[in-house]
């Protein structure tokens, strides 16, 4: 009989508990890790304790599969319904080797009262944690459970209340996980009474104690944790054929052809469609909400980890390509050195080791100078969801161009047009303004929010990128830098802006409470998918609490949708989260990657105060414009590609894309075994293999130590895509389009897994 030891624990401990009178009519189920393996020894569903043997045990793997024995033992028992709880214990604490889930009375009690158990003991806070903390009631056996307890666990504690249900203990050991379930109940007892005496207070151990109790367990559970990850195994997980299909977006497109058909067959016209129902019909590019608490946790652990980067020989033939393969480019853009600052004038362009000049753009390709092709996920910063260079879009924008020239400097029927089609799909943009980028948007839209409350703070999220204006370059990129990055910036043209810490409406209410007392906050600014398109991704419901924050406290929310707008779908990351901002900052897709990417709309009223021309006598209005604003190039691309988008479902059609792109990314970072973290929104995926995104001003001493470190490593994997042929954006963000069929994320999965199988340690 294989693993026989860790059979053998599972029955000591259940007759341990027998023994000392635990278990009350309903039993549990109880866990013992196989060590180096992904397996562990679990009791059977419904089996009675006191008949228990080791042959009765069952083999489970980290994935819920029963594994039996060859010679068939515990092959007719079926394995316990909780076992999806026990493998996330399992996987997200590398230091646990055992579990006990039992339904003891009084932990039970606190258990239906919903009620934590506060540090009351420091030999409570020794072996079970800073809190015994209540876990959200699911039911019994499903993987609601399962997730709601993989998302408390990684607290470091070992003893949690399962609301209206029991308790699960867990420990290094067998013995100590009994010992931890014992230790429970009898803590329980001792708070249940406290509770129901008429003195009122209960008293808890002072705050430096149980952090020292805790510290003391936090180490011993790293110290195991770090052995049990050393004897572990890195497992194969097979061929990439043999796994489950991978979603397709070839199958979206398909579907939205047919939508359409039968869309147009239908008697009424798609335009008496009421604002917004086009968008909601047409559905969302996120498929499935990331597991916030979840991704969080896998980039805590990466910035935690040594760097995982590309062996010494790998890196050499990477930079031997890019000096042999890439040589017109590398004269080009030295050349350019002498005219232009750098070389070259785009950010994203300041490529490892040099830029590379390109000169075709095609759908999901681009070529460059010397003949390389690659596979574009730059998508040149977001717009181009429709693919890069896209010919249905140019035609007709090429007509227009032809009839009236790029610009007039009056008005154009296009500058409506356009203004009309953002507000069919996106109805909370009553009027629109169009301008000249994402940076001159958003600087509208704060100097509106000012004029319109007659307030002057606006706070921002820190690490979120809103264009490079004086006033929001702030606390840019990494969280809490305050200035760091304003050079050339007047302390006066930021004293008006404030960060609040990512996703921590605590600090974001604190700083609504501070402005109100120096003349209230003009606009809360933020991206809604997080900072950085995501890199940090927001919890699924802080919008909506920002708004509620907002309208508490007077402010204006301005929702920066210029990667989000028309990405996250027709009716933007509003429509997707149901949350109205009052201004939305446009650019990128909003001109379908067409020059003048940028606009800024909302409320009726607030968007009043941009009045221009004879409606600006009142001398209410706030200056904004330029000599190539709303010009009939840009509206009519923008009209045209918006319009395209939602024909063809762009949106979504990209979203499949990334949801194969990232699903095949996990599947290789598994594979060869990798700590890179890999999620996506839709069509925005995010590939971290060195967490730098995560570093911030909460620790600021790993900041400064490893910034530089981890950024050169996210430059050398960009650069070993780029040598295997595909573009990133800086090596950790990666756009798809409409163009990305099935068969082009599949040759770029392979690449991927080229650039993987050189990493130190594969
Ligand atoms: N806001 C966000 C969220 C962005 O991603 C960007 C550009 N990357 C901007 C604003 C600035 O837009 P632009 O580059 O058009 O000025």
């Amino acid at each position: 009989m294989e693993h026989l030891a860790a059979r053998q624990h599972v029955v000591d401990m259940c007759r341990t508990m027998l023994e000392r009178g635990y278990l009350k009519a309903t039993e549990g189920n109880v866990s013992v890790r196989v060590p180096g393996h992904r397996l562990y020894a679990v009791t059977p569903s419904n089996y009675s304790y006191d008949r228990m043997r080791v042959e009765d045990v069952c083999i489970v793997d980290f994935d819920g599969a029963h594994v039996p024995d060859e010679d068939r033992a515990g092959a007719s028992l079926a394995p316990s319904i909780e076992c999806g709880m026990h493998a996330n214990i399992y996987r997200a604490r590398p230091d646990v080797h055992a579990i006990v889930h039992t339904h003891q009375p009084y932990a039970s009690a606190l258990a239906v009262l919903r009620r934590p158990i506060p540090a009351l003991t420091d030999e409570q806070v020794r072996f079970l944690g800073r809190e015994v903390a209540i876990i959200d009631y699911a039911p019994s056996g499903t993987g609601f459970l399962a997730k709601n307890v993989q998302k408390k666990i990684t607290s470091g504690d070992n003893a949690f209340i399962l609301a209206n249900h029991g308790i699960v203990a867990v420990g290094t050991d067998p013995e100590r996980a009994v010992f931890n379930m014992a230790l429970l109940e009898k803590v329980s007892i001792a708070y249940l009474i406290a509770l129901t005496t008429e003195s009122g207070k209960v008293y808890s151990i002072p705050a430096p104690i149980r952090e020292i109790a805790f510290a003391k367990l936090r180490g011993d559970e790293k110290r195991i944790a770090a052995q049990i990850t050393k004897a572990m195994p890195v497992e194969p997980v097979g061929s990439l054929v043999e796994l489950a299909p991978l979603p397709s977006a070839d199958e979206a497109a398909s579907a939205a052809a047919s939508a359409r058909a039968a869309f147009a067959a239908q008697p009424a016209e798609p335009a008496t469609e009421v604002p917004g129902a086009e968008s909601a019909r047409l559905g969302y590019a996120i498929s499935a909400y990331p597991d916030v608490e979840d991704t969080m946790a896998r980039l805590r652990a990466l910035v935690d980890q040594p760097l995982r980067g590309l062996r010494h020989d790998a890196l050499n033939d990477v930079h031997e390509w890019f000096e042999t393969k890439c040589r017109a480019s590398k004269e080009l853009t030295d050349r350019a050195k002498a005219r232009i600052p750098g070389g070259v004038q785009h950010n994203l362009a300041f490529n490892h080791p040099f830029p590379l000049a390109i000169d075709r753009a095609e759908g999901a390709h681009l070529t460059d100078r010397d003949g390389n092709v690659y596979i574009d996920f730059l998508q040149a910063g977001g717009p181009t969801l429709l693919g890069s260079n896209y010919a249905p879009v140019n035609e007709k924008v090429a007509d227009v161009v032809r009839e009236s020239g790029p610009v007039t400097g009056l008005f154009h029927e296009y500058e409506l047009k356009l203004a009309e089609s953002i507000h069919r799909y996106m109805p909370h943009v009553e009027m629109y303004r169009s301008l000249g980028s994402g940076t001159e948007a958003v600087m509208a839209a704060v100097r509106a929010a000012r004029a319109f409350t007659g307030h002057k703070v606006v706070v921002k999220v820190g690490g979120a990128y809103h264009g490079w204006s004086d006033t929001l370059v702030y606390g840019l990129r990494v969280p809490g830098t305050f200035r760091m990055n304003a050079k050339g910036i007047p302390f006066g043209a930021t004293s008006a802006t404030r960060e609040a810490f990512p996703h921590d409406l605590g600090t974001l209410r604190r700083k609504l409470i501070e402005n109100r007392l120096r003349g209230g906050t003009a606009a809360v600014v933020l991206e809604p998918l997080g900072p950085e398109s995501g890199t940090r991704p927001v919890p699924e419901d802080y919008n909506a609490r920002v708004r509620e924050l907002c309208d508490e406290f007077g402010a204006l929310l301005i929702f920066d949708e210029v990667v989000t707008g028309f990405r996250v779908g027709m009716g933007g990351a509003a429509g997707y989260f149901g949350v109205t901002p009052d201004l939305t900052v446009l650019g990128k897709a909003v001109s379908g990657g067409y020059p003048m990417a940028g606009g800024v709309g909302g409320r009726e009223d607030v968007m009043g105060v941009f009045g221009s021309g004879l409606d600006g006598k009142s001398g209410a209005h706030v200056q904004v414009g330029g000599t190539l604003s709303a010009n009939p190039l840009s509206c009519a691309a923008g009209y045209f590609a918006i319009e395209e988008m939602a024909r063809t479902n762009a949106p979504v059609v990209a979203g499949r894309a990334g949801d194969r792109l990232a699903a095949g990314l996990q599947r290789l970072v598994t594979k060869h075994a990798l700590p890179y973290v890999v999620y996506n929104q839709g069509s925005i995926v995010h590939l971290e293999c060195s967490g730098v995104m995560l570093l911030d001003m909460h620790n600021p001493v790993k900041l400064f130590k490893e910034n530089k470190p981890r950024k050169q490593l996210m430059e050398q994997m960009g650069a070993a895509y780029t040598a295997n042929g595909i573009i990133t954006l800086a090596g950790s963000r990666l756009y798809t389009s409409m163009a990305d069929t099935d068969a082009v994320i599949d040759d770029a999965l392979e690449r991927f897994d080229r650039v993987f199988s050189m990493v130190e340690g594969v």
